[in-house]
């Protein structure tokens, strides 16, 4: 057990790597997910002009102070501002103007009194009936009044949801300065993969991990280049890594074959053409976790067992991915479950695939199927992972454990 390292210590070795890439200008389109290179302030008053909050008429409170049910005051229509409308023509005093929501709210007016609120009956002959006095203020949405120009209302870091492109929109903002989004070239390797959709033949297997992988890179916010399979040829291995660096990633990721199998090549050209820092972890699934460099790229080589990988990549690769996109470290939120099972392991760190349940504001926790690394089902139906640290070989039900909920291992 000697040289296996921790899983904090992999974790820091590997973060050490890497500093976060440069600022890009992105059209706004392309905003959506990437990280705020910038503060952003308001370029102008929110809203930019008094406007109307209903479709309705505008009025001189004044006029209609007197105004009754048994006595409603009737004023002429003067005009029509429909949204959009530029220049509008001030409110003479003893008329009313039909206005939209959103239309500008014509000079002298303060007050909109809604459609649903006014008698319409003489409208034909130009006039509008209104029974009750409206209050100075009603349904105008005044200048400035969401924030006024110069605050800031996005922070450099923070990264962009559909309603923080929203607001930039909103400001005019046509196009704004992001973290570059970080490159990983992934590929396989093993002669037993085959591509989803060709025939099997025996002794073969899907290539599950790419997909795993790339969805992972993907929702973490990475571009993939996605480099297919590698046969077990240290030539076909060294071919991959050479095709990766035509695309000049910030980091190459394989999986399997650095483990200590005869046909495990990957390794053998990491020694040959980088270094190997690493490749040994205390972790379970997942031990054969290595890290290096190929030439001055740094490469993260996973296990091949596919939930072993997926493992590997939520601890070892998902931080490197929020370093690089400038994103400040996420503290894991571990939170504490109750064991509704006995469970085991072997004294490695595990990371079991778990379900969770909440029962009377408690969190229980169970195991969501068998626990080999390459049972993707149980993978699939786990909520959590529940987490046994290194030194524990088994719990009783009824213990207190950590566990770190799926749904949350990006927020
Ligand atoms: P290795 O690290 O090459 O010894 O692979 C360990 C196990 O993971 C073997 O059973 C492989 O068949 C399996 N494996 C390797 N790569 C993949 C992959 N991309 N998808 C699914 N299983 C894999
Ligand atoms: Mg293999």
């Amino acid at each position: 057990m000697d040289d296996l390292i921790s899983v904090r210590e992999a974790q820091e070795r590997i973060l050490a790597v890497f500093t976060p890439r440069p600022a890009v200008t992105v059209p706004l389109a392309e905003a959506y997910g990437k990280v705020l290179a910038q503060d952003v302030a308001a370029t102008q008053d929110m809203p930019p002009f008094d406007n109307s909050s209903m479709d309705g008429f505008a009025v001189h409170c004044a006029d209609l102070s007197a105004a009754s049910r048994e006595h409603p005051v009737s004023l002429p229509v003067a005009q029509d501002i429909p949204a959009g409308t530029g220049d509008v023509a001030p409110l003479r005093p003893g008329t009313a103007a039909r206005i939209m929501t959103g239309a500008p709210v014509p000079p002298g007016a303060d007050a909109v009194i809604p459609l649903e609120d006014v008698d319409l009956s003489r409208y034909s002959e130009g006039f509008v009936l209104i029974s009750r006095p409206p209050r100075t203020g009603d349904y105008i949405r005044t200048r400035g009044q969401d924030l006024p120009k110069g605050t800031f209302i996005l922070q450099a870091g923070k990264k962009l949801t559909p309603q923080d492109v929203g607001l930039l929109a909103s400001f005019g903002y046509a196009q704004i300065s992001v973290i570059s989004p970080p490159r990983v070239a992934i590929f396989s390797s093993g002669n037993e993969l085959l591509e989803p959709g060709s025939q099997l033949q025996p002794g073969q297997i899907y290539d599950a991990n790419r997909f795993v992988l790339s969805g992972l890179l993907r929702e973490a916010g990475a571009e993939v280049v996605d480099l297919g399979i590698a046969r077990d040829d240290p030539r076909d291995v060294l071919a991959h890594f050479q095709a990766a660096l035509d695309h000049q990633p910030d980091l190459i990721v394989s999986s399997a074959g650095v483990s200590v199998g005869a046909f495990d090549y990957v390794r053998e050209v990491i020694e040959q053409h980088g270094r190997i820092a690493f490749w040994r972890v205390n972790i379970r699934p997942g031990k054969p976790v290595a890290f290096g460099n190929f030439e001055t790229v740094p490469f993260l080589g996973l296990p091949g067992n596919p939930v072993s990988a997926y493992v590997g990549s939520l601890i070892f690769l998902l931080p490197v991915i929020r370093k690089l996109r400038g994103e400040p470290p996420l503290r894991h939120r571990l939170e504490t479950a109750t064991l509704a099972e006995d469970v085991e392991s072997d004294g490695r760190e595990s990371y079991l695939r778990a379900r969770v349940e909440e029962i009377d504001s408690g969190l229980f926790v169970s195991l969501s199927g068998h626990q080999g690394s390459a049972n993707l089902f149980a993978l699939s139906k786990a909520s959590a992972l529940l987490i046994l640290p290194s030194g524990v070989k088994s719990l009783p039900a009824g213990s207190k454990v950590n566990i770190w909920r799926l749904d949350r291992i990006s927020s």
